[in-house]
């Protein structure tokens, strides 16, 4: 129990820490991408020959944006926390695919889908979406030399409890017991460049708030499983 307590408290100084240089880090962005806009207003037709170079800034900018939103959204879960809804999970594969659609492009991966799901839950349709993302982006990242993506949505059942569960899975590189034994916390990456490690840390989070949990099933070499079950939504919630 101590050495929880001792945990908990460091993460909180970390949150608090992150918060604040994230914030920190917004403004200068912000500032830059103005000044971006403002230079190539200024360059006028010459700014078409330096197109590759801008759109090289321009992503960089997004991608440190990004990083800096997750932190946020890590450091103060509260504050970021979206209004529940309450709505059938069919359907949310269709809504999800488009967000990821520009990564699948790139790579030979087949995609598979089966949405069967028809209980409703309680939960921001954003958030799990943006769980799905993370979970969906891990599993592209996880084939890059291509596989199979099988994404699947039914009503189950946890421990007597009705629910809907949402299966994310890959033929990719698998994890080690290890590896697993550490997928949750925050900052664990094995990635040296695109990694940040809160992708599945914020998912936890966002899906246990909810009632939720996020189980996994993996073997190295074979492929990965994850999982979301969430309780179904009261009548009438
Ligand atoms: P990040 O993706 O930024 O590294 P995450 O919290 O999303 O952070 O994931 C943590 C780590 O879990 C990854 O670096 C990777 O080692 C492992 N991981 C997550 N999903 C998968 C997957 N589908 N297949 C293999 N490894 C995975």
């Amino acid at each position: 129990a101590t050495r929880q307590l001792v945990m908990s408290e460091k993460l909180a100084a970390i949150g608090e820490i992150t918060a604040g240089i994230a914030h920190e880090i917004n403004n200068p962005i912000a500032v830059m991408q103005g000044n971006l806009e403002v230079i190539r207003d200024l360059m006028g037709k010459n700014a078409e020959k330096a197109g590759t170079e801008f759109r090289l800034i321009d992503e960089q900018m997004h991608r440190i944006t990004e990083i800096v939103t997750k932190l946020l959204q890590f450091a103060k879960p509260q504050e970021y926390a979206g209004y529940s809804e309450h709505y059938a999970v069919a359907g949310i594969i269709s809504d999800t695919l488009p967000l990821v659609q520009h990564l699948l492009r790139k790579t030979a991966i087949a995609v598979e889908r089966e949405d069967r799901a028809l209980r409703p839950i309680m939960m921001n349709r954003t958030e799990l979406q943006q769980v799905l993302v993370n979970l969906i982006v891990n599993a592209i990242h996880a084939m890059s030399q291509g596989g199979r993506l099988a994404l699947r949505t039914f009503d189950s059942d946890m421990d007597g409890r009705p629910g809907v569960a949402i299966a994310v899975a890959d033929t990719g590189t698998g994890m080690t017991p290890d590896v697993i034994g550490k997928i949750f916390d925050p900052f664990f990456t094995t990635k040296t460049r695109e990694g940040t490690g809160l992708g599945l840390s914020i998912s936890q989070m966002l899906v246990t708030r909810q009632g939720g949990k996020i189980s996994v099933r993996s073997e190295p070499g074979r492929g990965t499983t994850f999982t979301i079950w969430m309780p179904e939504a009261d009548e009438g919630a």
